[in-house]
């Protein structure tokens, strides 16, 4: 196709996207870039512009793009049965159930499969207040969570979502949520130094369930470190505590591992890095590498075996017709066996390092308040200046990422463009990347930053 036809291609399809669709998360006037093909870390678009996808999609497309297996697996499977409801069963569920086990380890678990991250959230909401009527505790209903946490779009996820800006216009939301302080250690809450830190942020949430009432309080959902809503990883002793808080309490511990799983934390889930053991878990993204959507929700066995009542009134009363599809399945299947044999869990601990080298030279930089990274995660936070701390402006941020991005490196950014929310600045690259590829990402934003 010649340059004039690429271009008329591109208007044509710019101007049917306007009359058509509508987009995720974005003002009307925005420019998408209408992406045609993937190929490991790179993406092209409908013109033929390359860009390294810095963010792997949303935080998802791990095993990187173009995986000819997944797609004949798939193929495969949606020739043999495409589609059977969970209240019956299907080999690419059985086998896939028995996989997951394996990946989160430790107790036995029951994997529940719904479609997205969000639901696999109201599934785990769903599942502990029920557990705790049919357990003798019927009043523990409420949820603990953080501020600046994101845990997805739906009524209940939204409520348990700690952002302002994303629920604003939506209320009323899901009921019986609170929130406290993250374990923002660059802007730590309680006004400590790492010298100083008693993990208030983690007795906070101690105080949260005292003040609620234990007896009311069902669950504490949690990121092992909150991805979106700003790169920010706990101290070392923070999950643990919480473990402990809730055993105490009789109060169940849900993570939400729909980013950190699956080998972004350099483990095999996100709160391995902390050798603790949750309640329920909540997975997606990664579980498939967005081949397919598919989510799952990890329940240990002994809450599962407070449903096992014998009247009508016991059971799990939640279907999704698409949840646990045996095509998904397949996929998630396929991705998990690509991670195990190309060692890719391992690789993102190595790239996550790699990076972590290549960025430290940013630290001095007058923008740069702070730079931190959690398994193959890095975020950088902008600000207007380094003794105050200022955040940088949304301006500021968007300069840094069109910058990058007309260098042909996708990165992202938290939140919505309101000051203070959206200076964070992150990079979650595919697990495939190469040593030469974060050179790129890092030379790019070393520049950008230089650009201001
Ligand atoms: N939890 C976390 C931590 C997430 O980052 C997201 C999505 N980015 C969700 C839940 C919701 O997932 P989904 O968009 O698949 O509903």
């Amino acid at each position: 196709m010649s340059t004039m036809e690429e271009q008329s291609l591109k208007e044509e399809l710019l101007a049917m996207d306007r009359r058509h669709l509508w987009h995720h998360m974005s003002p009307h006037n925005d420019h998408p870039v209408i992406f045609a093909e993937g190929q490991g870390s790179w993406v092209t678009d409908v013109e033929g512009n390359r860009y390294l996808d810095g963010m792997s999609g949303l935080w998802c497309v791990n095993v990187g793009h173009g995986r000819e297996e997944i797609a004949l697996r798939a193929f495969e499977q949606m020739k043999t049965i495409a589609y059977t409801p969970l209240m019956q069963s299907h080999l690419p569920a059985i086998r896939l159930a028995e996989k997951l086990s394996g990946w989160i380890g430790g107790p036995e678990y029951r994997i529940f499969f719904s479609n997205s991250g969000s639901e696999a959230n109201e599934v785990a909401f769903k599942i502990a207040r029920q557990y705790h009527h049919q357990n003798g505790e019927p009043t523990r209903h409420k949820f603990i969570s953080r501020h600046r946490a994101y845990h997805g779009n739906s009524m209940g996820a939204l409520a348990a979502t700690g952002q302002a800006q994303r629920k604003r216009k939506y209320e009323p939301l899901g009921m019986g949520f609170q929130h406290v302080p993250p374990p923002y250690c660059y802007r730590c809450p309680f006004g400590q130094s790492p010298e100083s830190c008693r993990l208030e942020c983690a007795r906070a949430i101690e105080e949260a369930i005292v003040w609620e009432g234990a007896e009311t309080v069902a669950g504490v959902i949690m990121e092992p470190a909150i991805t979106g809503g700003g790169v920010i990883v706990p101290p070392s002793g923070y999950l643990p505590a919480i473990r402990e808080i809730c055993d105490k309490h009789g109060v169940l511990l849900i993570i939400d591992e729909v980013i950190t799983g699956f080998g972004r934390s350099g483990e095999r889930l996100g709160h391995h890095n902390y050798g603790i053991t949750a309640d329920i878990v909540t997975m997606a993204k990664g579980l498939t590498s967005a081949y397919a959507p598919l989510s799952a929700t990890a329940v240990r066995a002994e809450l599962y075996e407070a449903f096992r009542g014998a009247g009508d009134d016991t059971h799990f009363r939640h279907v999704n017709t698409f949840g646990g599809n045996p095509v998904s399945c397949a996929v998630a299947l396929q991705n998990l066996e690509i991670l195990e044999r190309e060692g890719l869990v391992e690789r993102a601990a190595e790239l996550g390092e790699g990076l972590r080298l290549r960025l430290a030279g940013l630290a001095e930089h007058p923008h740069v308040g702070d730079l931190r990274f959690f398994g193959f995660i890095a975020g950088i936070e902008l600000v207007e200046d380094r003794a105050s701390k200022e955040p940088a402006s949304a301006d500021k941020v968007m300069k840094v990422l069109s910058f990058c991005r007309s260098r042909g490196v996708i990165l992202g950014k938290n939140g919505d463009t309101v000051p203070g929310y959206a200076n964070i600045v992150t990079a979650a690259p595919p697990f495939v990347t190469t040593e030469a590829e974060l050179d790129l990402i890092a030379g790019t934003l070393r520049e950008a930053l230089e650009s201001l």
